[in-house]
């Protein structure tokens, strides 16, 4: 690791930045794309006042944005209410040729979409490109999905009646986002139901903002129908009312959330009132499982993308790793190789960072939190383990950990590696289950019958085998206990924004 720090996490005063890592980074994105203003009804609209946007990396002001507030929710609500009653007519066919113009002009503009993530939410430049593609791509696919929503003929018990189920677009979708995927989390949603002929208002995130409005600027120059696609951004003080509006307006169908399980309860509550439909991907607390019969490399290999991505701050990440005892020694030795001659601190913009900064200094306060009280019941700090200035935090691995740790009962969000050392299968599978919510898990051997065994057994939504990257259009995202509600992504995505309606069409003489 890179960093040149002076002192300990456990002493209080924080080790300085690297004078390189100070200096002024400027955004220098084409001006189109860098928009302030929300986009209502097909047009750029100012709010009463703005809130800033900074560089979580080094805390310069990087935008001035539109903070809107319930009426402009209201406004945008009913805008795509108004927009829905064409849209939903149009032929799956038109909808498709617009998806598919939205994903060739994100293609095209790559670049200046990349340099917005890195610099609101402060992942490194690769990864932002990797994150445009990735968001992109649910563009693509839904274009392709929208014209295969078929529904189906059914053999009807009774001569002189015919049994239709027809797919309908359930109506104006709330689509509230987090910061961690700025571009994706909105491609995710928002494709699956334009697809299905649904209309959308998305509320970004307070931190990143500028990824949903050049979202939008994009989705104005494919020809996408005012109104269709409509963004109000907030800040955090505005949020729960323009939240309240989003959850609650009764022309608004749907509700679909990505972020934390306790938000997520919130917006279940204000959903329940008027009935809506809810999709919620929440948190996850990955285990990641690695038994004696694993190719070691590849399991460090699948540790090291699947932990410090976005240094750590994915609901997929791998939070809890188990590593049997047979193989225990040799994985530590060669992670601890591969994270010192991987990770590079530093602003996402610099070619050679692989660990930007957390997203503000409350998400590296619990980082630290969780190292320090995992020190206290007896773990031992391996790499790093410092915070830095701002709220950079060195990727940390730890050993000795044990289940009290909160690190191994809580979402960590950051770079932080716990390994807990066990003996067998049933136990790696019980601490694995023994969490409330169930995203992803990760599990790493060469046997057959291991994997077949543990993949059923795991509470999780997701599995990876052997893989610690996952994340594809073409395959569900979603998870189970209290990481949430519904699919995202494959073909099964774009039913979160369908009704089935039952038609009998009755009377005929056969
Ligand atoms: P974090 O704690 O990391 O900010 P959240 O789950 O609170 O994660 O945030 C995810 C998204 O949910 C953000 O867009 C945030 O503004 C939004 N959000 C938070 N509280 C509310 C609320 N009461 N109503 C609507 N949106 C909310």
């Amino acid at each position: 690791m890179a960093a040149v720090c002076t002192r300990s996490f456990l002493g209080r005063v924080l080790p300085p930045l690297p004078a390189a890592m100070l200096r002024r980074y400027s955004l220098d994105v084409s001006a189109p794309l860098l928009r302030t203003q929300a986009y209502v009804g097909g047009r750029w609209v100012s709010a009463a006042s703005v809130f800033p946007v900074l560089d979580p990396a080094t805390g310069q002001e990087l935008a001035r944005v539109s903070d809107c507030g319930p009426a402009e929710a209201k406004q945008a609500v009913e805008a795509a209410h108004r927009a829905g009653r064409s849209w939903s007519r149009d032929t799956a066919k038109e909808r498709s040729v617009l998806l598919r113009r939205w994903f060739d002009l994100m293609i095209q503009h790559k670049d200046d979409l990349a340099r917005l993530i890195t610099f609101e939410c402060g992942k490194p430049l690769r990864e932002s490109l990797g994150e445009v593609l990735y968001s992109a791509s649910f563009l693509e696919w839904f274009s392709e999905e929208a014209r295969r929503t078929y529904g189906d003929i059914v053999p009807s018990p009774a001569k002189d009646r015919k049994i239709f189920l027809l797919k309908q677009p359930v109506g104006v979708a709330s689509i509230i986002t987090p910061w961690n995927f700025p571009s994706a989390m909105i491609t995710r949603k928002v494709g699956a139901a334009l697809a299905a002929g649904c209309t959308v208002v998305v509320k970004p995130a307070e931190d990143t903002p500028l990824s949903a409005l050049a979202l939008a600027e994009l989705a104005q120059q494919a020809g996408i129908p005012p109104g269709v696609f409509n963004v109000v951004p907030c800040s955090r003080e505005k949020t729960p009312s323009v939240g309240q509006v989003l959850c609650c307006d009764p022309l608004v169908a749907k509700i679909s959330f990505t972020g934390s399980t306790a938000t997520g309860k919130v917006l279940l509550k204000l959903a329940a009132d008027t009935v809506k439909r809810v999709s919620m991907e929440l948190g996850g607390h990955a285990p990641f499982i690695v038994f004696d019969s694993a190719d070691v490399d590849r399991a460090v290999a699948g540790a090291m993308a699947s932990k410090f991505r976005n240094s750590g701050q994915t609901c997929v990440c791998s939070n809890r790793f188990l590593v049997q005892s047979g193989v225990y020694d040799r994985f530590m030795e060669k992670l601890g190789g591969a994270m010192d001659a991987e990770l590079r601190i530093g602003h996402g913009s610099e070619p050679q960072t692989t660990q930007g900064p957390l997203i503000n200094s409350r998400a590296a306060d619990k980082v630290v939190h969780q190292i320090s009280d995992a020190v206290s019941r007896g773990a031992t700090v391996l790499k790093g383990g410092r915070r830095l200035e701002g709220s950079y935090m060195e990727p940390t691995l730890l050993a000795d950990v044990t289940t009290d740790m909160l690190c191994t009962r809580e979402e960590s969000f950051g770079p932080l590696l716990p390994v807990i050392r066990f003996n067998t299968e049933e136990e790696a599978l019980a601490i694995a289950n023994s969490s409330n919510v169930g995203l992803a898990g990760y599990v790493f051997t060469q046997d057959v019958s291991q994997i077949w065994r543990v993949t059923e057994a795991l509470e999780v939504g997701i599995v990876g085998v052997n893989e610690g990257l996952l994340s594809t259009a073409e395959a569900t995202f979603g998870g189970v206990k209290q990481s949430g509600l519904g699919r995202e992504g494959s073909k099964y995505g774009i039913e979160e924004y369908q009704e089935v309606k039952y038609m009998c069409l009755g009377g005929l003489q056969v």
